[in-house]
């Protein structure tokens, strides 16, 4: 847990940058917790995607009977979506990054939030394996940097990985902590290492599944069954690729083999002939299952 010391939740407005699975769920999790969300993505057509998800996901919340049809409606007043990052960046108390797992892109976007939020707001990354202590660098302000890795669905996962950069200052450490608090997540507080714990430890489960896929072990039906069956797991690991994205489980992976140079994290090739094909799970209709889509 993040360590000693009460801090009040941050008040005033949240920027999400990034409006794709993470982002549309962040947003809309903050929404929910009454914060007005402004949602930055890099064209009208993603905005628009993005927030007919988190529409989609709020409506079957309200058939489960977990929400009111008002407290949609009111979460759904609360989110505004734009293509302004400098204007957003402005009034933000805090801003998240969850745009796709690249550090160039991801380090242009703390260059401009260090340039253009106020001087107190959290400066947070959704990342799932890039250095916290080297965006804060690019950030200029690395004393306000700092990782709020959500899980995904992001409306129904507890866990926040709350990550601390070699310069991230206590006080902002602990407003990340009451953010995350304040929209219902459990924060872990852990160490700015490459893939922090979630991903050093779920990668090389995913990429092994993948290569007994290539060496013809089983098939994919056949792995996840030994996983969730076997393994009491509730989502085999070839499922779970498909879910978080194979394009952001090919990326963790290189982030991991490069930092920390050992063989284990190698992506497995056929991991990457399924991105260059444009298989890349759930989001683009097909991965390792085909859910309707056919791929890019
Ligand atoms: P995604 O592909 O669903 O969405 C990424 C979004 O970022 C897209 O809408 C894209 O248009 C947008 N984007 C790209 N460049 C941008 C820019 N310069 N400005 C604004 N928007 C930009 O990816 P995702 O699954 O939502 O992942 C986002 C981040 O969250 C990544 O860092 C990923 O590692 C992390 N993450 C993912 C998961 C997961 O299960 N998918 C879990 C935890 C963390």
């Amino acid at each position: 847990m993040a360590e000693e010391g009460v801090a009040s939740a941050p008040r005033g407005r949240v920027l999400v940058v990034g409006a794709g699975q993470m982002g549309g769920g962040i947003a809309q999790t903050a929404a929910q917790a009454g914060y007005e969300v402004d949602v930055v993505d890099v064209d009208r057509g993603r905005l628009d995607a993005g927030l007919g998800a988190v529409e989609r996901s709020l409506e079957r919340l309200v058939a489960r009977g977990e929400l009111s049809a008002e407290e949609a409606k009111a979460a759904r007043g609360r989110l505004h979506p734009t293509l302004d990052l400098g204007a957003a960046a402005a009034t933000a108390a805090v801003a998240v990054e969850a745009v796709s797992e690249r550090y160039d892109l991801k380090a242009e976007i703390f260059r401009t939030l260090g340039e253009a939020a106020p001087p107190a707001a959290i400066l947070a990354s959704n990342t799932s394996s890039i250095s916290i202590t080297r965006l804060g660098a690019a950030s200029g302000r690395p004393a306000q940097v700092v990782g709020v890795h959500f899980m995904n669905p992001v409306p129904r996962m507890r866990l926040v990985e709350l990550v601390r950069g070699m310069a991230t200052s206590d006080e902002v450490f602990r407003a990340a902590d009451a953010f995350a608090r304040a929209l219902g997540k459990v924060p872990i507080a852990v160490r700015d290492f490459p893939g922090f714990v979630s991903n050093r430890v779920l990668m090389p489960m995913i990429n092994e599944a993948v290569a007994c896929l290539a060496e013809g072990v089983a098939d994919a039906e056949a792995i996840d069954g030994v996983m969730t069956l076997g393994m009491n797991h509730p989502m085999g690991p070839l499922r779970l690729a498909d879910l978080i994205g194979l394009d952001t489980c090919l990326a963790i992976l290189e982030v991991l083999y490069a930092e920390l140079g050992d063989p284990r994290y190698r992506p497995t090739p056929l991991l990457r002939k399924y991105v260059e094909a444009g298989y890349l799970g759930r989001k683009s209709g097909r991965g390792f299952y085909d859910y309707g889509g056919g791929g890019a």
